[in-house]
């Protein structure tokens, strides 16, 4: 098991697929791009397939997402997800996706036995998405959420980060949107990841304010129905539900003391936290003949090493070396 010297054990693994993307949200990266990854450097399908493997088969893990970047960019996407869902004991599989394409691809992704789809919106205008996106795409997110529900991928849900005098005034939009498309909502607060280190506290539209905003027009009370487990979502029942709402509070709520999570980027290192400043190189180790056994143990000893929070807090953190986008968000 992937057990950390705190006691809590990773069971949930999120891919980088590629650090490449097609949008440039605000928070995330500068318009115009960041150096992307030679493709050499990227591992290959195999490559992924064989590290999950090792990581389902013998350390554990319990679920899978693929991200970025945007996962979609990957075009061995659909036959990594059917590889995946075909192992034993069968991982949960899913993906985190800005949505571009998959009106093309929610079929055929659904077909190789994707269990979830999380997809990004954080505006309904589409004058807003450009500003914030640097990309005119706001209709293909619409219609690769609409397909993703038709697909039967359901409950699609919907993450959405909300940055001050942007797009804070649509927070109850959003949720009026998801409600009627009955798409499950999640704010997530903005953290210290883009590639500008442009981040301020001061600008973060906190969980506390995300809440008061759609106080205002809804009559929201925590859902119970679920344990909370290591999920990082706060949720809500909206107007005495079926809806309900999430809120990821990374930064004011964290959820540290209960994260299950491990990542492996697309360049093939492992990280045990989104915040993590030291990485566990799998690929070299894997190129260089390195055995199962062999990358197993080593991907033991970098979840050990875990610190305990993210330490945003703190006067000495550093914000890490790698955006989100590269990190698998
Ligand atoms: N491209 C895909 C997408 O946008 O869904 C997957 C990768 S993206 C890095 C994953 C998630 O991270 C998205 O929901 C995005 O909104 C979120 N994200 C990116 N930068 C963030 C930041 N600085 N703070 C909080 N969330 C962020
Ligand atoms: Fe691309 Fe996702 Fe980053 Fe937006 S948040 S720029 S869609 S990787």
């Amino acid at each position: 098991m992937l057990r950390d010297s705190f006691g809590r054990v990773a069971t949930d693994l999120r891919v980088s697929l590629t650090d490449k993307c097609n949008l440039r949200c605000t928070y995330c990266m500068p318009p115009e791009g960041l150096d992307w990854l030679p493709n050499a450097q990227l591992l290959t399908a195999d490559e992924i397939v064989r590290l999950v493997t090792i990581g389902v088969e013998r350390l554990g893990i319990t679920e899978v997402r693929y991200t970025g970047g945007e996962p979609l960019l990957r075009r061995e996407l659909v036959d990594i997800v059917q590889r995946t869902t075909a192992l034993e004991p069968r991982p949960q599989v899913s993906i985190t996706s800005n949505g571009i394409g998959l009106a093309k691809l929610a079929v055929p992704l659904k077909e190789a036995g994707l269990d979830r789809v999380n997809v990004s919106l954080d505006t309904l205008d589409r004058d807003t998405f450009k500003r914030l996106a640097h990309r005119d795409r706001f209709e293909d997110v619409i219609d690769g959420l609409a397909a993703a529900h038709e697909a039967g991928l359901r409950p699609v849900k919907v993450n959405a980060v909300l940055m001050r005098g942007i797009n804070e005034a649509e927070a109850s939009a959003l949720l009026r949107f998801c409600l009627d498309k009955a798409y499950e909502l999640r704010f997530i607060e903005q953290m210290p990841l883009d590639a500008q280190h442009g981040w301020s506290r001061a600008d973060m539209v906190t969980a506390d304010e995300i809440l008061a905003l759609l106080s205002a027009d809804f009559d929201l009370a925590p859902d119970d129905t679920e344990e909370r487990g290591s999920a990082p979502a706060e949720r809500f029942t909206v107007d005495g539900g079926p809806g309900r709402v999430g809120v990821i509070g990374s930064v004011t709520r964290p959820f540290c003391g209960a994260c299950d999570r491990v990542r492996l980027t697309a360049d093939g290192q492992v990280r045990n936290c989104l915040f993590a400043t030291e990485e566990s190189d799998l690929k070299a180790a894997m190129r260089a003949g390195a055995s199962d056994d062999e990358l197993a143990e080593r991907w033991v000893v970098a979840v050990k090493g875990k610190r305990a929070g993210h330490g945003i807090d703190d006067p000495s953190f550093l914000q890490p070396a790698r955006p989100m986008s590269a990190i698998g968000g």
